[in-house]
C-alpha cells in the first residue's frame, strides 16, 4: 500500500512570513531570542562578522537586518547554546552514534574540548591540544612521504586561517589540497580562466542595479542564495527581465514576498521573479545557449535583426571566432531541442530579449557545474556573453554564485591542488625554501589515492568529508583503511565518526564568537562572489574557553610538524595583521592589505577581464568551440531497455551542504521526510508507480559495483520527463567516483543514470 504522499502543495511565496516564522524558530530552538537577535543584528555588518551562509556580496549600504532565513539558521546552528556531552563517547559506541542521522548528530551542539580515537581503545576520550598538535605531528612526519597525506578544505575556512594551512602543508612537502570547490564551482575556474584569463566571477552588486537582463541558470538562490532574490526584485522593479533556465520550478524564481517590505507582508503582496521560467533538461543548458548563439548568428547573417553580433567588439577582443561560428553552424535545431527539451521558439524568444538588451548578466551554480561536460557548457554561456560584448562592462558579465562563504578566498589564498609556478615561486622567495612542485590531488583523487593506500592520512579544515563527498560507501571504506584523521569542526558529524586507526578532533571557534589572541581581539578575512574583500569578527563569547581559532590550531599543529625556522607560528597567531602582510607579500592584489581590510566593507580584489584585460595566453578572449555532447545523460537514458532516469541531487531549503536543519522543505511543500524522490506524472506511469510509493534508486553503474539508496517515497513533481530530484547526502551514495566532469574532475551529481524498483518492507 503507497504511503499518503507526505507533500502538500505550498501556495506561498518564497521569503514573506514562512521565512520570519522559520527565523523565530530557528533563534528560539537554538541560541535563544535576546542572544540570538543581538547576534544577528551584527550579520554581515562591517562591526559584525560574515555570515557562514553563502558567499552572495553585501551591499554597500546595508540595512539593519543585512541576513536571510538561511542565514539565520547558520548562524543560530553554529551559535547555539547546546554543548556535546563530555560523556557523550562513554555512554555511546561509535556503531550507536553511527546510527544517527546527520542532524542529530550536529544537533547535539557544539565541540568542546580537542578529543583523540584509536582503534583499540575504541572511543572518543579527551587530550591535551599540545599532546593533541604533538601526536598529529608525529603521525605525519612517520608516513614515509609528505603525499602520503592530504589537506582537505571546507569553504568555511578564512583566508588567514586557509593561508597558514596551505604554507603548513607545502612546508611539509605536499601540494594535496583537495577542497570542496573541486565539488562544486571547479568547472566556474576552469572554462573562465581558459576562456577571459580569470577563474572567478567579473559582476559586482553594483552591476545587477544596471542590468537589463539576468539570467538564472542551474541556481535555486531562494534557498541557497536568498539574498540575491531582494537584488532579483529590485532588478525586475526597474524594468529588468530574469530568464531563468532549471529543470525545476523553484519557487524563490517564481514569486518572493520580501520580509523587509512591510506593505507587502501585510498586504500578503509578492513580486514575481522570472519574466521567462524554462524547465530544460538536466544537462540541456549548454544546448540552449547554442541555440541562443544559433538565432543570433542567423539574424546577423541574414540581417534580420540589426546589431544582434558586435563584431567590432569580437575583432577587438576576442580569438576563435570564426572556429566558433562554425560550430554553431554544426549544431542542429534538433540536437539542441532533443537536449535542452525546449522547443526552437522558445530558445528564439530568450535569444530576442537577450538580442534586444545591452547589459546582461550571466549567473549559474550546480545546475550547471556538476555535469560530465560543464567546462563546456560554462565556456557556451561566455561564449554567447562574449557575443554582445556582455564582459567587462556596467551591468553586465559573468557570475557563479558561490554557495560557501569564503570558498573563493580560498582558493585565492592557495588551497589550490594545481597552484601555479608562479604562486610556489613567491611563496618559496618570502618563506625561504623550495615548494613541492608536484602536482597534487583534488578530492575525487583523494578518495581514490585512499583507497588505494597511497594517502594514509587525511587532514580536514571543517567540513563533512564523509557526507559531502561522492560514492558514500567507497569513501567511508577509504576512511577507515587511513592511519589517521584530524578533523578540525565546530560541531559533531558523521565524518568524525569514520576514523582512520587514528583520530582526532579539534574543537574551533565559530565565525559569531571572538577570537581573543595575544594581540587582542581578532579580525579575519574572506572573499565573496563578488570578489568583495571583507572583514569579520566575532561577537559573542565563544561557548567554552578551550576553544581555539582555526589559525591557531594549524599553527599548534604547524610548530610541530615543520618546526619555527622558517615561520613564527605564535607571533602570527598573536595577531593576525602579521599573517595579512605575508598574505600581501605572497598573493597579488592585497597590497595594504590591514588597512583596506579595515575601510567600510573592505575593498574589491578586482578582476582584469572586468577591465577586458585579458590575462590569458593569448592576452584575447577565447571563444570555445566544443560541438553538443553526443548524447547528454538523459538521452542516454531514454534509450536504455529497462526504464531508466535521470537523477539530480540538490539540496532542501532547510538544509545547507550536508548540514540538515530539519526533514522540511517548505517550498516544495515536504514536511517530515527527507527521504523523497520528486518525480513527474510521466515517469510515474513509465517506472509503473503511483505517487507515494516507495522505491529504491539505483545507479546504472559502468564498474559493476552495487549503488542504492534505499526506501524513498515517490513525490510527483512538475519536472521534464526523464530527470529526477532527490536530497543529498542521502543520495551520495549513488554518485560514482568515476563519474566527473571532464577538465573539472567535479562529480557529476546533477545527472546520474538510475532505475527504482520496490521497496522491499
Ligand atoms: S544570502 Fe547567504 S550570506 Fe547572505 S545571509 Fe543568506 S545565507 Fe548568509
Amino acid at each position: 500500500m503507497p504511503n499518503k504522499p507526505p507533500f502538500k502543495p505550498s501556495s506561498a511565496a518564497a521569503g514573506g512570513w514562512g521565512a520570519l516564522k522559520a527565523s523565530g524558530e530557528s533563534l528560539l530552538k537554538n541560541t535563544g531570542l535576546v542572544k540570538g537577535v543581538k547576534t544577528m543584528l551584527k550579520a554581515n555588518k562591517p562591526d559584525g562578522f560574515d555570515c557562514p551562509g553563502c558567499a552572495w556580496g553585501d551591499p554597500e549600504h546595508g540595512s539593519s537586518f543585512e541576513f536571510c532565513e538561511n542565514g539565520v539558521k547558520a548562524v543560530t546552528w553554529e551559535a547555539t547554546k547546546d554543548v556535546v556531552p563530555a560523556s557523550l563517547f562513554e555512554r555511546h559506541s561509535m556503531d550507536d552514534l553511527r546510527k544517527l542521522s546527520d542532524r542529530e548528530l550536529e544537533s547535539m551542539g557544539r565541540l568542546t574540548k580537542p578529543l583523540r580515537y584509536s582503534h583499540k581503545v575504541g572511543l572518543y576520550e579527551e587530550v591535551s591540544w599540545d599532546a593533541a598538535f604533538a601526536e598529529i605531528a608525529g603521525e605525519l612526519n612517520a608516513l614515509p612521504s609528505a603525499d602520503n597525506a592530504a589537506f582537505y578544505t571546507s569553504g568555511r575556512a578564512s583566508n588567514e586561517a586557509a593561508f597558514l594551512y596551505q604554507l603548513m602543508g607545502r612546508l611539509y612537502g605536499t601540494n594535496n589540497f583537495p577542497d570542496c570547490s573541486n565539488m562544486c564551482h571547479e568547472a566556474s575556474g576552469v572554462a573562465l580562466s581558459a576562456a577571459i584569463g580569470v577563474g572567478k566571477g567579473t559582476v559586482t552588486l553594483d552591476d545587477f542595479d544596471k542590468a537589463e537582463v539576468i539570467f538564472v541558470l542551474g541556481q535555486n538562490p531562494g534557498s541557497n542564495h536568498p539574498r540575491m532574490l531582494a537584488e532579483l526584485k529590485k532588478a525586475i522593479k526597474r524594468g529588468a527581465k530574469v530568464i531563468t533556465l532549471n529543470p525545476l520550478k523553484e519557487r524563490g524564481l517564481e514569486r518572493f514576498t520580501d520580509p523587509k517590505n512591510s506593505s507587502e507582508m501585510l498586504l500578503g503582496l509578492s513580486t514575481p521573479i522570472s519574466s521567462h521560467y524554462l524547465n530544460v533538461k538536466l544537462g540541456g543548458d549548454m544546448a540552449v545557449m547554442r541555440g541562443i548563439a544559433k538565432a543570433l548568428l542567423t539574424w546577423d547573417y541574414e540581417n534580420v535583426l540589426s546589431g544582434t553580433v558586435l563584431r567590432q567588439f569580437i575583432d577587438e577582443h576576442c580569438e576563435n571566432f570564426q572556429s566558433y561560428e562554425s560550430a554553431v553552424e554544426r549544431s542542429t535545431w534538433k540536437e539542441i531541442e532533443d537536449q535542452s527539451g525546449l522547443s526552437q521558439r522558445k530558445i528564439e524568444e530568450i535569444a530576442r530579449i537577450y538580442a534586444q538588451s545591452n547589459r546582461v548578466i550571466f549567473c549559474w551554480a550546480m545546475g550547471i557545474t556538476q555535469h560530465e561536460h560543464s567546462v563546456d557548457t560554462i565556456r557556451e554561456i561566455t561564449n554567447v556573453a562574449l557575443l554582445r560584448g556582455n564582459v567587462g562592462k556596467a551591468g553586465a558579465g559573468l557570475c557563479p554564485v558561490r554557495g560557501h562563504s569564503n570558498v573563493q578566498g580560498d582558493r585565492t589564498m592557495g588551497i589550490n591542488e594545481r597552484p601555479s609556478p608562479a604562486f610556489l615561486r613567491t611563496l618559496g622567495s618570502v618563506f625561504d625554501f623550495s615548494p613541492p612542485r608536484k602536482q597534487g590531488i583534488n578530492t575525487v583523487e583523494t578518495i581514490a589515492s585512499m583507497l588505494a593506500g597511497n594517502v594514509k592520512a587525511l587532514v580536514c579544515l571543517g567540513g563533512n568529508f564523509a557526507r559531502a563527498t561522492p560514492d558514500t560507501e567507497q569513501v567511508e571504506e577509504a576512511l577507515g583503511k587511513l592511519r589517521l584523521t584530524v578533523n578540525i569542526a565546530t560541531k559533531l558529524n558523521r565524518s568524525h565518526l569514520i576514523t582512520g586507526e587514528k583520530a582526532f578532533i579539534l574543537p574551533c571557534l565559530g565565525r559569531t564568537e571572538f577570537d581573543e589572541q595575544l594581540g587582542g581581539r581578532q579580525l579575519v578575512s574572506v572573499e565573496d562572489s563578488m570578489s568583495m574583500v571583507h572583514g569579520s569578527a566575532g561577537i559573542n563569547q565563544p561557548i567554552s574557553k578551550e576553544l581555539r581559532s582555526e589559525p591557531a590550531i594549524i599553527a599548534g599543529i604547524a610548530k610541530h610538524l615543520v618546526g619555527s625556522d622558517k615561520v613564527n607560528w605564535d607571533g602570527l597567531i598573536g595577531d593576525y595583521d602579521e599573517i595579512r602582510k605575508l598574505i600581501e607579500k605572497v598573493v597579488p592584489g592585497f597590497h595594504e592589505f590591514n588597512a583596506r581590510l579595515r575601510q567600510n566593507r573592505g575593498f574589491y580584489l578586482g578582476n582584469a577581464a572586468r577591465e577586458r584585460e585579458w590575462v590569458t595566453p593569448n592576452k584575447r578572449a577565447n571563444f570555445s568551440y566544443a560541438s553538443l555532447p553526443l548524447q547528454t545523460v538523459v538521452q542516454r537514458c531514454d534509450k536504455a531497455e529497462v526504464p531508466t532516469f535521470t537523477l539530480q541531487t540538490l539540496r532542501s531549503h532547510d538544509q545547507y551542504n550536508t548540514t540538515v536543519y530539519s526533514d522540511n522543505d517548505r517550498y516544495r511543500g515536504i514536511k517530515g521526510n527527507r527521504r523523497v524522490l520528486f518525480i513527474c506524472e510521466a515517469d510515474l506511469r513509465k517506472a509503473g508507480f503511483k505517487n507515494g510509493a516507495r522505491v529504491d534508486i539505483m545507479t546504472v553503474s559502468e564498474d559493476k559495483r552495487q549503488r542504492v539508496a534505499y526506501d524513498f517515497t515517490l513525490v510527483a513533481y512538475d519536472s521534464p520527463q526523464g530527470c529526477l530530484a532527490a536530497y543529498y547526502p542521502e543520495t551520495n551514495v549513488l554518485v560514482p567516483l568515476y563519474s566527473v566532469g571532464v577538465e573539472s574532475h567535479t562529480p557529476t551529481s546533477k545527472a546520474i543514470p538510475v532505475t527504482l524498483r520496490r521497496t522491499v518492507a
